[in-house]
């Protein structure tokens, strides 16, 4: 094509209607193109192990559930930051030994905290577990004020049942976060650091931004923060 044949009539572009009519053509191809890019971006980023997931962002789809009447059965231990609620007669070895999967490096007080067979085992559970949630406030250079609730149920069978009785929808998870009642739910069977660090990594995440980050983002954060748990520092 010639360039000839590409100039325009020289009435068309003095006529200020079409001058107009050429300048919103423009602002909308450029909307388009905009449009187009984004859900590029979105498709480039990986699929996440929705295994976990961050319930936040549904204030509709959530039954309400008086989680402040104490659960019959259940024992609960209670620290500065947290609240660890379990079935009483569940093994407590078994979950101690299950937050001692990941090694990474901790002050000495921290470490006779959680690994001092003198103190009960309560104690020990929960100092762990505060030593997990300072150090996935470390990785992601975030120390909101926070108190997480963290509640283990025996199976994986129980943990499901009771996100069908929040939510009415059938899912297998080992874990989820509910930032609603700031409540880390999972189970005997699924427990580990590396469970709890991705979880808490919800936690602190939501309660870090006032506006919360898109899922995937979220998602992204806190599967960040179980891989990097062990990293030196
Ligand atoms: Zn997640």
């Amino acid at each position: 094509m010639t360039e000839k044949k590409l100039k325009m009539p020289k009435s068309f572009l003095r006529n200020s209607n079409y001058k107009y009519i050429l300048i919103i053509l423009g602002f909308v191809v450029a909307g388009a193109c905009n449009v187009l890019a984004m859900a590029q971006r979105e498709e480039t980023v990986p699929d996440v192990d929705m295994t976990n997931i961050n319930l936040l962002t549904e204030p509709g789809g959530i039954a309400e559930v008086d989680i402040s009447q104490e659960t019959p059965g259940w024992a609960a231990y209670q620290s500065k930051q947290m609240t660890l609620e379990y079935p009483s007669e569940i093994n407590l070895r078994t979950l101690e030994a299950r937050l001692r999967s990941r090694s990474f490096s901790v002050s000495t007080l921290e470490k006779d905290l959680f690994a001092n067979p003198a103190y009960a085992i309560e104690k020990r559970i929960i100092a762990r577990l505060e030593t997990i949630l300072l150090r996935v406030e470390q990785i992601l250079a975030m120390s909101p004020r926070i108190d997480i609730k963290i509640k283990v149920f025996r199976t994986r069978a129980e943990l499901n049942n009771e996100y069908w009785i929040m939510f009415k929808e059938t899912h297998d998870y080992k874990s989820f976060y509910v930032d609603r009642y700031k409540t880390i739910y999972t189970s005997l069977e699924d427990i580990s650091d590396s469970v709890i660090s991705h979880e808490m990594g919800h936690a602190i995440i939501d309660s870090y931004f006032s506006a919360t980050p898109p899922p995937k983002v979220a998602e992204l954060l806190a599967t960040y923060v179980d891989e990097h748990l062990d990293d030196s520092y």
